[in-house]
């Protein structure tokens, strides 16, 4: 089981690679975000232990950039006894999160809870803020209110959530959506997107899906 803690403080990674060494884990360390963002795209790993305050990209960053990629459990550290926090945490997909300071049995603990859950699934379940997919059960909701699309406006939803920052062009969507050409009549898709954001971002803050001028859609935390 291998296992990657980011955390810059010296005494704390030290502390958390010795203790899951001892219990039988691989541990690798990265001592800020950049590093952590280097560890988890070029290797596997079974657990992420992932501390918020970190120098060059935090901890909410590298979650988002890991829950883009993997759906590796995360262990969230954090300092701060704030319930703000644990709750950004769980909505940006951290999958548990430790307050510190804690003890080494409390942490070993939540580690082997977390993988007990057994290998990640693949990715069925897609969210951005507060916007939740689920492939399998065919469910969307944002702010935790459950939201009713058609078939297409899931397609579509569901490409944009798989695709998130990326932006994509108006027969991009379309092919992949309609499994069609619209060469000569991408208005569909304005139609879809202005059908979907009615449902999906109208209504909410903040807003997900941008238009890029000239160029298509993406959904992203920020335009
Ligand atoms: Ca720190």
């Amino acid at each position: 089981m291998r296992i990657l803690v980011v955390e810059d403080e010296a005494k704390t990674a030290d502390y958390l690679s010795k203790g899951l060494g001892e219990s039988g884990y691989t541990v690798q360390v990265a001592r800020n975000g950049l590093d952590g963002q280097h560890w988890v795209q070029e290797f596997d790993f079974d657990l992420i232990i992932l501390d918020v305050m970190l120098p060059g990209l935090d901890g909410w960053q590298l979650l988002q950039i890991i829950r883009r990629r993997c759906a590796t459990p995360v262990l969230f550290l954090t300092a701060r006894d704030a319930v703000q926090d644990r709750v950004k945490g769980l909505e940006l997909g951290a999958d548990d999160y430790l307050i510190k300071p804690f003890s080494y049995a409390e942490l070993l603990a939540r580690v082997r809870t977390l993988l007990r859950r057994g290998p990640p699934r693949e990715t069925e379940h897609f969210q951005v803020a507060d916007l939740q997919l689920d492939l399998l059960q065919r469910k969307v909701s944002r702010a935790g209110e459950r939201i009713n699309l058609t078939n297409k406006e899931f397609a579509l939803l569901h490409l944009l959530l798989s695709r998130q920052g990326e932006v994509l062009s108006r027969a991009l969507i379309a092919s992949h959506v309609w499994q069609m050409n619209f060469d000569s009549d991408t208005n569909v898709v304005d139609v879809a997107i202005r059908r979907l954001r009615a449902k999906v971002d109208d209504p909410y803050q903040p807003r997900l899906i941008h238009t890029v001028r000239g160029m298509g859609y993406k959904l992203d935390l920020q335009p």
